[in-house]
C-alpha cells in the first residue's frame, strides 16, 4: 500500500482501510459513535458522464425523444419514491466535481479545476492556470468520507475514484476516509468494461497503468461487464457493513457511462439494429452501445436497492442519485434521435461535457428513501415526499453538507473549513428555500476538441439568469435560462446593467474563493477576468 512507514498522523491512522474499521467506534472527542439505526444509511449513486436526459425519467417540463430512447426503470422507481431536482448541476468535468463532493468547496477554492492523472501533468489542452492542483485531493485534507467514518459510519468506495493523482496518497480512497475500496484509483476511465479483456489489464498483469481497473482480478477472463462486477462487489461489501452493526455510507461510483463506449451485453439487444422511438432514424451502433451502458448502470441501481431491502435496511436508507458532469457530446458519439450529430446529445441543452453551456453541467438528480415509510423514525426527520419535483438549484458541493447533515455529522466540520455548498435537507423535503442563490462554475482550462463553449470559462447562474465569461477570446454572454434553456439568444448587449452587475459579483466571489486565472499559452501571461465595458 501507499501508506508511509514513518510516523502516521491521526488522519492517516483513521484513513487506513484495515484500521479505520476497527477504530470506527471512536469519534471526535472520544464520544461513542452512533449505534446502527440511530442514523440512516446513505447511498450516493454517482454515474460518470451521464447526461441530463440519458434516462427515461424526465428532468424537464416535458418528456423528450432522448427520454423515450433510454431505459432506466430503476431510476423511474427511485423517482416515484422520492424527489427529482430539475435544476441540478455538476461541474464541467470529473475531478473538479468529485473533489467538490468530498470537500464542500467550489473548484475555484479547491483548485482541482481540471481532470487529474499524474501529479505533475497539466491535462489542459492549451490554456490553464499555472499552479492548479494537478496532484488532486490529498490524504491530509478534510473529506466527506472521513467525517462520516469518524462519526461511526462504515464507509464503502466502489468504482471510480479519480481524486488524487497517480503515486500520491490521495489516489487511494482508503487514505481519504473509506473503510473499503473496490476498484478505485487515480484514473478516471477504465481500459475496458469487459471482464474478458481483464478490464484493461494485460494478461497476467495485476494492474496495467494507467487505465487498467485495479482490484477485480478474480473476474479477469470472465464474460462479465464492469458495471455488474462492481455491483456484485458492492453487494458483498454491504454484507460486511451489516455485520459491522454500523450505519453505512456507500459511494457507488460507476465508471459507466464514461468512454470507452462498449456494449453491455445483457442489454445491447434492446437497441441494436432498431430505430429511435417515434422516429425513422436507425440507432447507430455506438448509440446502441451507449444506451446499453446506461441500462446496465440502471440495473446496478436496481440490484443495490434489492440488496438493501434483503438486508431489511430499505426504510433506513436514503439514496441520492446524480452524475459528475453533463453528457459527452464533443466526440465519440453518433447520430441522435433528432438526426443530428456532435454537440447535440443533450438537446435542447447546448453542447456537452466540458462546455460552459447547460449541456456541460446540468445533471439528473433524485433523492429518495429506498422504501418510503411515514412511521419510520428516521424518515420522520427527513420526510421526502414520494413523486415530488423540486426546482431548487443544486450543485455538487451541496452534497458535502447535505450528506453530513443526514449523517448527523455536520457539526464535525472544522471551523477552518468554510463551506461553499449548502445543506439542502430542507429542499429534499419540499422547501424550495432559495431559488435566487448563485451557483458558480470555474473551468479555466481548454478541455478538448473545439466546439460550443469548450473554451476556458467561468459562469454563474442566479435565478433565471446565467452569465458566462470566456477567457479566450475574451467575451461575456448572458442568457435567460428559464426562457431559453438552449442558450441560443445572448442578451449581453440588451441587458447591459444586469450584465455589469452579475459580472462584478462573479468576479468578486471568484476572487474571494481564491480562483486562479488561466495563462495565455502564447505569451505566458495570466489572463484575469475583465469586466465588461459599459458605454456611458
Ligand atoms: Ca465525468
Amino acid at each position: 500500500m501507499m501508506r508511509n512507514t514513518g510516523t502516521m498522523n491521526r488522519r492517516d491512522f483513521l484513513g487506513a482501510c484495515s484500521l479505520g474499521f476497527a477504530l470506527g467506534v471512536l469519534s471526535r472527542g472520544g464520544a461513542a459513535a452512533p449505534k446502527t439505526k440511530e442514523r440512516p444509511n446513505i447511498i450516493l449513486f454517482l454515474v460518470d458522464d451521464m447526461g441530463w436526459q440519458d434516462t427515461s425519467v424526465a428532468f424537464w417540463t416535458e418528456e423528450t425523444l432522448f427520454n423515450r430512447h433510454y431505459r432506466t426503470p430503476n431510476m423511474e422507481r427511485l423517482a416515484h419514491m422520492g424527489v427529482r431536482f430539475t435544476h441540478a448541476y455538476a461541474h464541467a468535468v470529473c475531478s473538479p466535481t468529485r473533489t467538490s463532493i468530498m470537500t464542500g468547496w467550489n473548484p475555484a477554492r479547491h483548485r482541482v479545476t481540471n481532470w487529474t492523472l499524474n501529479p505533475d501533468q497539466d491535462t489542459s489542452r492549451g490554456w490553464g492556470p499555472r499552479n492548479w492542483k494537478k496532484e488532486g485531493l490529498q490524504a491530509d485534507e478534510v473529506t466527506l468520507a472521513q467525517l462520516l467514518q469518524v462519526a461511526g459510519y462504515f464507509t464503502i468506495h466502489c468504482g471510480k475514484a479519480h481524486w488524487g493523482a497517480r503515486g500520491t496518497g490521495g489516489e487511494d480512497p482508503c487514505r481519504l476516509g473509506f473503510d473499503v475500496n473496490i476498484a478505485g484509483h487515480a484514473a478516471g476511465a477504465p481500459g475496458s468494461y469487459q471482464g474478458l479483456d481483464n478490464f484493461g489489464n494485460a494478461e497476467g498483469d495485476e494492474h496495467t497503468l494507467p487505465w487498467g481497473v485495479p482490484g477485480l482480478d478474480h473476474y479477469h477472463g470472465e464474460d462479465i461487464d464492469l458495471s455488474d462486477a462492481l455491483t456484485q462487489e458492492a453487494i458483498a461489501a454491504l454484507d460486511k457493513a451489516a455485520a459491522s452493526g454500523k450505519p453505512f455510507y456507500l459511494y457507488m461510483s460507476h465508471y459507466a457511462v464514461h468512454t470507452p463506449i462498449q456494449p453491455h451485453n445483457r442489454f445491447i439487444e434492446n437497441y441494436r439494429g432498431q430505430q429511435y422511438p417515434d422516429t425513422e432514424i436507425e440507432i447507430p451502433p455506438v448509440e446502441a452501445q451507449y444506451a446499453s451502458m446506461v441500462e446496465g448502470m440502471d440495473a446496478s441501481l436496481g440490484a443495490v436497492l434489492a440488496k438493501v431491502e434483503a438486508l431489511g435496511e430499505a426504510e433506513s436508507t436514503l439514496v441520492i442519485f446524480t452524475s459528475d458532469n453533463g453528457g459527452l457530446s464533443a466526440h465519440a458519439r453518433g447520430t441522435t434521435p433528432y438526426g443530428t450529430g456532435l454537440n447535440t446529445h443533450n438537446r435542447p441543452l447546448r453542447a456537452g461535457k466540458g462546455s460552459a453551456y447547460e449541456g456541460g453541467t446540468r445533471v439528473p438528480f433524485i433523492a429518495a428513501w429506498a422504501q418510503p415509510a411515514r412511521d419510520n423514525r428516521l424518515q420522520a426527520e427527513l420526510p421526502v415526499e414520494a413523486g415530488s419535483v423540486s426546482v431548487q438549484p443544486f450543485i455538487s458541493e451541496d452534497l458535502f453538507p447535505t450528506v453530513l447533515g443526514i449523517g448527523g455529522a455536520l457539526d464535525s466540520v472544522p471551523a477552518t473549513h468554510p463551506l461553499d455548498g449548502q445543506d439542502m435537507r430542507r429542499c429534499l423535503i419540499g422547501v424550495e428555500a432559495d431559488l435566487e442563490r448563485p451557483l458558480y462554475f470555474h473551468y479555466p482550462h481548454t478541455w478538448g476538441p473545439p466546439g460550443p463553449g469548450y473554451e476556458p470559462h467561468s459562469a454563474m447562474r442566479v435565478g433565471d439568469w446565467k452569465i458566462i465569461y470566456f477567457y479566450i477570446p475574451q467575451r461575456w454572454e448572458l442568457y435567460n435560462i428559464a426562457e431559453d434553456i438552449g442558450e441560443t439568444h445572448d442578451l449581453a448587449e440588451e441587458e447591459t446593467q444586469r450584465l455589469a452587475r452579475m459580472a462584478s459579483k462573479l468576479r468578486d466571489d471568484l476572487v474571494e474563493m481564491g480562483a486562479q486565472w488561466p495563462v495565455d499559452n502564447e505569451t505566458g501571461e495570466e489572463s484575469p477576468m475583465r469586466l465588461p465595458e459599459l458605454e456611458s
